[in-house]
């Protein structure tokens, strides 16, 4: 089978005016071109949308990740392109990949084998810059706030308590903690600093939430940079920054038009993480997609406790957004491996631990449908190692969890491997209402909402803290933000915040380790565990097998 890259440049794809023309009735006037095959959709036509109707919101989430890959931006692709096949109007939503993970281990975010979006070497590789705006953005702020200290810091900000950070888009652990301002009083006054990668930030989470020109601003305007030396809060409005900052994003908010293999729309655009952020598209991409489709097909990042919890409590709660059903993406290889298999055993028959790994899926299920109030449809997607014998056990016990279960092979055949499953999705649509519901209350207090998730949805006895975090928790309720949603950052790979906890473990305890204030994205994010915001590259980086041909062809990118 050929490579992704090999696969994507083969792709005869269709002019992205035409496309939006024929796809999605959108006249050229409004649409802004970056070459032949992306374009931005202008905010005034998006504005223009607004008395039509929604079509009708699918989420793909997946079981917790493991090394063996599971396939939710393959399956959104696919599920798309299926959906298109059996004539109905369908647009999908992602994510923009970060540079970070395309240079570095995982490799690109644009779906895989006959199921990808195009042109598949410019969205892995800068697109049409939103993340060097988002950047930009970031450390303007940064910039000025050293400055406002250097120039006399009339705002008595404590340099100690700047949280703040400088952000580039490349996995860097030397940036991860570093002395700024060094060499002289001509430089500033020195402070200890770090960057985070540009999918950390809390513009990129802003930037995904914001509605408008409007709510941008003034969720910039609400950025807290750090706190003075009595203690208050200090916010970008105070700088003057916020719009400046709203400047240097007026074209990337603008929603980014791509296109499947199948010549089918594709908005991609923002890409926040989704432990540290909630891990979604933007909601001005969504809801754009929602007006001129009937059916929109969007993933939420890493598994369904912590992207889709994310896109349920942060994503649609403010936004209006509402989802009518769910697909859950689960591969044979990943069970087996939550059911104790090592990656090099993957490959070789294994019943006892599949039966031992579905308890994963089953707890994601019943979650999704439980605690979303969302019918979930489980996609098996096809790996060529899969035996007959696993696949029927895997659908005899779906069954048994009352859910429907489709075997998909878009990977490999495109959306023609994914009607089934396309078929399935419309008709739960159609015969099973969605009770969606939030998995918990604005009006709880942090702690609650936090005991909530970790209780119902992770399977915990409790969430702990030291008394540190606790009255950092109680400040932050006393200052008024008792009312945001909360933003777990936890290890994507367990239930629990130990990686190594494989499966669907119970009883055990989530630690808040750290707490921070995310003003502007209006969320408090509870770290749990180790969470990284700054990535460092593996030994040998996919850097190093990347390249360009004499012909100006892109290479060795996946
Ligand atoms: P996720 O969005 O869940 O991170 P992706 O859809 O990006 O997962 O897929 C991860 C990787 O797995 C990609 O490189 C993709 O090509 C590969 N992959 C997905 N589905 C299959 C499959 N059925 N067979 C082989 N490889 C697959
Ligand atoms: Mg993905």
């Amino acid at each position: 089978m050929s490579s992704d890259i090999e696969i994507a440049q083969r792709a005869k794809m269709e002019r992205i005016t035409k496309l939006a023309a024929e796809k999605l009735g959108i006249d050229d006037e409004h649409l802004e071109p970056y070459g032949h095959y992306k374009a931005k959709v202008s905010l005034d036509y998006i504005d223009s949308l607004a008395d039509r109707p929604d079509g009708k919101l699918i989420l793909v989430t997946a079981i917790s990740p493991t090394p063996a890959g599971e396939g939710k931006t393959t399956t959104t692709v696919g599920l798309g392109d299926a959906l298109n096949r059996i004539g109905k109007k369908a647009s999908i939503c992602l994510r923009e990949p970060s540079l970070g993970p395309v240079f570095g281990m995982k490799g690109g975010a644009a779906g895989g084998g006959h199921a990808q979006v195009v042109p598949m070497e410019d969205i892995n590789l800068h697109f049409t810059g939103d993340f060097s705006a988002i950047a930009l953005a970031t450390n303007l702020l940064a910039a000025m706030i050293d400055n406002h200290v250097h120039h006399g810091n009339e705002l008595r900000i404590d340099v100690r308590r700047i949280t703040w950070k400088r952000v580039v888009d490349m996995n860097d652990r030397a940036l991860r903690d570093i002395t700024i301002a060094l060499g002289g009083t001509a430089n500033g006054f020195p402070r200890q600093d770090g960057f985070d990668i540009v999918v950390a930030s809390e513009v990129m989470a802003i930037f995904c939430l914001a509605t408008s020109i409007d709510d941008l601003k003034q969720r910039l305007g609400a950025i807290v940079i750090g706190y003075t030396i009595d203690q208050k809060p200090v916010h970008a409005r105070d700088l003057h920054a916020h719009g400046a900052m709203a400047v240097l994003l007026k074209n990337a908010l603008k929603p980014n038009l791509a296109q499947t293999l199948e010549n089918n729309p594709a908005f991609i655009h923002g890409g926040p993480f989704a432990n540290i952020a909630h891990g979604c598209n933007s909601v001005l991409a969504t809801k754009t997609a929602l007006k001129l489709s009937d059916y929109v097909v969007t993933e939420a990042g890493f598994g369904a406790d912590l992207g889709a919890e994310k896109f349920v409590d942060i994503k649609c709660r403010k936004s209006g957004l509402r989802p009518q059903a769910a697909v859950i993406v689960a591969t044979i290889r990943a069970l087996k491996y939550h059911g104790g298999v090592e990656l090099k055993e993957l490959n070789v028959e294994n019943l006892d631990a599949l039966r031992k790994g579905l308890a994963n899926l089953e707890r994601h299920v019943n979650n999704i449908r439980n605690h979303y109030g969302l019918p979930v449809v489980v996609a098996l997607n096809h790996f060529t190692a899969d035996t007959e014998g696993e696949v029927e056990l895997l659908r005899k016990s779906v069954a048994d969890l009352g859910a429907p279960i489709v075997v998909c092979r878009h990977w490999a055949e495109g959306g023609k491997g994914a009607e089934e499953l396309a078929r399935t999705v419309v008709d739960l649509i159609d015969r099973v209402p969605s009770d969606f519901h939030f998995v918990y209350d604005e009006s709880a207090t942090l702690w609650d909402k936090a005991t909530t998730v970790a209780t119902k949805l992770y399977g915990a006895s409790k969430v702990t803290a030291d008394a540190k975090v606790r009255n950092q928790i109680k400040k932050l309720q006393d200052d008024g933000y008792g009312h945001f949603p909360i933003c777990i950052a936890k290890t994507q790979y367990s239930f629990s915040t130990d990686a190594k906890q494989r499966g669907a473990p119970t009883g055990h305890e989530i630690n808040i380790r750290e707490v921070r204030l995310a003003a502007g994205a209006e969320f408090i994010v509870l770290v749990c565990g180790d969470v990284m915001t700054m990535p460092g590259l593996p030994k040998v980086p996919s850097a190093t097998k990347i390249d360009l041909d004499d012909k100006g062809n892109v290479v060795g990118l996946f």
